[in-house]
């Protein structure tokens, strides 16, 4: 089996699309989100649409909690905050009702999925580093977990005494004693310097991941947050991946 799974959508339409594209063309692949389907970018009920249209498994995100007024948004820096007060304005009850209806976390085969992390995933924890893996790779027991939330792609690899890595590339065969937590990036806000939107295809049988990444037109979107005068800030950032 073959496993098409992104994360952080964030309303970014047009960087949606561009995965949906390829995942049209890839037979055979289960496709899954990680959540955060809404939050930042302007067209959020769109990206439901086309998540739900299809019937991706999809998982929730702190964004899609807070748009549901699920969370307290304080901690939200400014910015996040007036991209979620703009998006719960305009979402329907449906769309709320699907956002609702997400799982924060759940195994699929060998695989668990969660947008955060593994260990309490509702405190929306991000696990930038090793020791933050260390401790995760204690609260799952399925062989892979794929997490979403930092927007930036990274594979950490775990060996049998419990000794964990950061893999030096985005690609990997998977050896035979080896546990994994895959990054598997954002389609619709990357962070990492690169602005393309991030896609991962996970091979079962050949026990193979990797990233992919495919630009997209941000320009588009970035018109569209301006018209809904969404934050300057955040409509940079589109361009630059950060
Ligand atoms: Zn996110």
């Amino acid at each position: 089996m073959r496993y098409f799974i992104f994360s952080d959508i964030h309303g970014n339409l047009e960087a949606l699309e561009a995965v949906l594209a390829i995942l049209s063309r890839e037979k055979d692949c289960i496709p899954v989100c990680l959540g955060d389907i809404v939050g930042y970018g302007p067209n959020p009920r769109e990206c439901i649409q086309a998540i739900r249209d299809r019937n991706i498994l999809s998982l929730v995100g702190n964004h899609d909690h807070a748009a549901i007024e699920e969370m307290d948004i304080s901690y939200f820096n400014p910015y996040a905050k007036e991209a979620v007060l703009w998006t719960r304005s305009i979402l329907e009850d449906s769309d709320v009702e699907y956002l609702r209806s997400l799982p924060t976390i759940r195994t699929l085969g060998n695989m668990t999925l969660v947008h955060a992390t593994p260990c309490n995933p509702e405190a929306w924890n991000y696990l930038f580093t090793l020791f933050d893996a260390q401790s995760n790779f204690k609260c799952f027991d399925t062989r892979i977990c794929f997490v979403g939330h930092s927007h930036q792609p990274i594979i950490i690899i775990q060996k049998p005494g419990g000794e964990c890595w950061v893999h030096p590339h985005t690609a990997i065969g998977i050896k035979k004693d080896q546990r994994l937590i895959v990054n598997v990036g954002s389609v619709g806000q990357p962070r990492d310097g690169n602005p393309h939107a991030a896609y991962t295809i996970y091979n079962e049988e050949e026990g193979t991941i990797e990233v992919f990444r495919t630009p997209y037109e941000h320009r588009k979107t970035q018109e569209k947050m301006k018209r809904h005068g969404l934050p300057d800030y955040l409509i940079e950032r589109l361009e630059l991946g950060r």
